[in-house]
């Protein structure tokens, strides 16, 4: 065997750059070099820079010697605000102006490896949505498996979307939003049209969204393998209906907990660092730590949503009146439009000095953790939903777009794990369920959520099922050295 030969795989990861696919893929990162992988992690300039500031990335790869970053244009203006409403201009800059140049520096040795011995990519891991680097790993001849960071009962539904517009369901024929979807395999009996990812509702056959999500099911399964961030235990029968498509599935998560296991496993002194692209306010942790046991709710819908300020205050209100204690993640930029410099009334100001604390962006994996925090207000992002199950927190669901308004369903009704608030805003439901979760119905969440938290656990130990998975994808990367 020669020396190259006998080298590590050297692995080029590529996120979507948005905050949840970044954060998973950072930590999937993580994983593959702790199995003596190479990796080099291909950002977008804007999410590198992000990254720079808010967070040690480099660091927590210093002890990796066979670890480089490397960067990339997503081809947009400085000052585009890529989060919030335009952020589908995002995914059309990236297909017209970096797929060039992520072929470029595939074949011009811009990323060989830097370890003296200029290695080329031996193969790609990406995000599934980024589907250009299918047609370019085909196009050199290099193997690739792609990622995808939403949730497997959204991305099933994705790839059902051909079969619902083939059979004359979609688009729908009225406007009756709690009709049943017939044409999406296993959830026949739970899933109804308010379910499905929100750009469904336009009843458009040319939406952008429905354009770009239908040919999921042909793009991934192009792939040698998809990895997934979810467990068997948790999504078993969606992942077995995935598998008529895709029949190489790798479900290696929760992955913040795979990680945080394997950093305790090294016994790394490099703590499980976020991937935050906000600055975290961590005096939230000194208020939780004076606050009762699983007396509080956190509330956070993530880092893309937006609402106005109507729902701003009907949510207040609805949190004040409950009489719960609760903790808010109000992100500088999560009103829409100038609703933010509107004053807030002095009743809700008052019961919010007394029970409440608001922060711009939360340490939430420790946040969620914490002993005081008894259940999760939610947008249902996946990564939030995937640490609130791991952490065993019962949650309120309050979908914004994409795969949210799935994910809500399924927690409400296949999980069991907290309620369903879509499609209302609306102070008395907001009051009603916040006492539901966290006092009438309490028991019987925790019951469900304490369940689901030790699965999550114990997929993870030696012999689990992520545990087998990431063991035999880690294998199937070696095979292709
Ligand atoms: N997050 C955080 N602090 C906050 C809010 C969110 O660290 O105040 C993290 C959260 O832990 C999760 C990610 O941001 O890992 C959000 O991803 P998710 O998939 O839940 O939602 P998205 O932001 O993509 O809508």
């Amino acid at each position: 065997m020669d020396e190259q030969q006998s080298l590590p795989p050297h692995v080029l990861i590529f996120p979507l750059p948005l905050q949840g696919p970044v954060n998973s893929m950072v930590k999937l990162a993580q994983l593959l070099c702790f199995s003596g992988m190479h990796i080099t992690l291909l950002l977008t300039e804007n999410i590198h820079n992000r990254l720079v500031r808010h967070t040690n990335i480099s660091s927590r790869f210093d002890q990796f010697a066979g670890f480089q970053i490397k960067t990339i244009s997503d081809g947009l203006p400085e000052d585009h605000p890529r989060e919030g409403s335009k952020f589908l201009e995002l995914f059309d800059s990236l297909k017209l102006k970096t797929k060039p140049l992520f072929k470029y520096m595939l074949t011009s040795g811009l990323l060989c490896s830097d370890d003296g011995k200029r290695r080329p990519v031996d193969c790609i891991i990406a995000d599934g949505v980024l589907g250009f680097t299918c047609d370019v790993a085909d196009e050199i001849g290099l193997p690739i498996f792609c990622v995808r960071t939403i949730s497997p009962c959204c991305l099933w539904i994705f790839f059902c979307l051909p079969k619902l517009i083939e059979s004359g369901e979609y688009p729908f024929k009225d406007d009756d939003l709690d009709e049943p979807i017939r044409s999406v395999p296993g959830a026949e009996n739970f899933l109804r049209r308010r379910d499905l990812p929100g750009f469904c509702r336009s009843g458009n056959l040319t939406d952008s969204n429905i354009q770009l999500y239908k040919t999921e099911g042909q793009e991934n399964s192009r792939a040698y393998g998809l990895i997934l961030n979810t467990f068997e235990e948790l999504d078993g029968p969606t992942l077995n209906q995935m598998r008529t498509i895709c029949p190489n599935i790798y479900p290696i998560g929760p992955l913040h907990a795979n990680l945080k296991n394997k950093l305790y496993e090294e016994k790394t002194s490099l703590g499980p660092s976020s991937n935050s692209l906000w600055a975290e306010d961590r005096s939230c942790i000194n208020w939780l730590n004076n606050q009762p046991f699983k007396s509080v709710i956190y509330v956070s819908f993530g880092s893309i949503a937006t609402m106005t300020n109507e729902q701003l205050m009907e949510f207040w209100y609805g949190l004040v009146n409950s009489g719960q204690r609760f903790l808010w993640v109000i992100r500088p930029d999560s009103m829409a439009g100038d609703d933010r410099k509107n004053k807030i009334p002095a009743d809700i100001a008052e019961g919010t000095k007394e029970r409440g604390y608001i922060v711009g962006w939360a340490p939430q994996e420790e946040v969620l953790a914490h002993p005081a925090v008894g259940g999760f207000w939610t947008h249902c992002g996946w990564n939030s939903i995937l640490e609130s199950v791991y952490e065993g927190k019962p949650m309120i669901c309050w979908p914004y777009f994409m795969d949210q308004q799935v994910n809500s369903r399924f927690v409400e009704e296949v999980w069991g794990l907290g309620l369903d608030m879509k499609d209302t805003c609306d102070r008395e439901i907001v009051e009603k369920m916040v006492k539901d979760l966290m006092v009438v119905r309490k028991e019987e969440f925790l019951e469900r959520a304490n369940h689901m938290s030790k699965l999550a656990k114990n997929c993870l130990i030696e012999g689990g099922s992520s545990y087998s998975n990431f063991e035999r994808l880690v294998k199937d990367i070696k095979s292709f050295k």
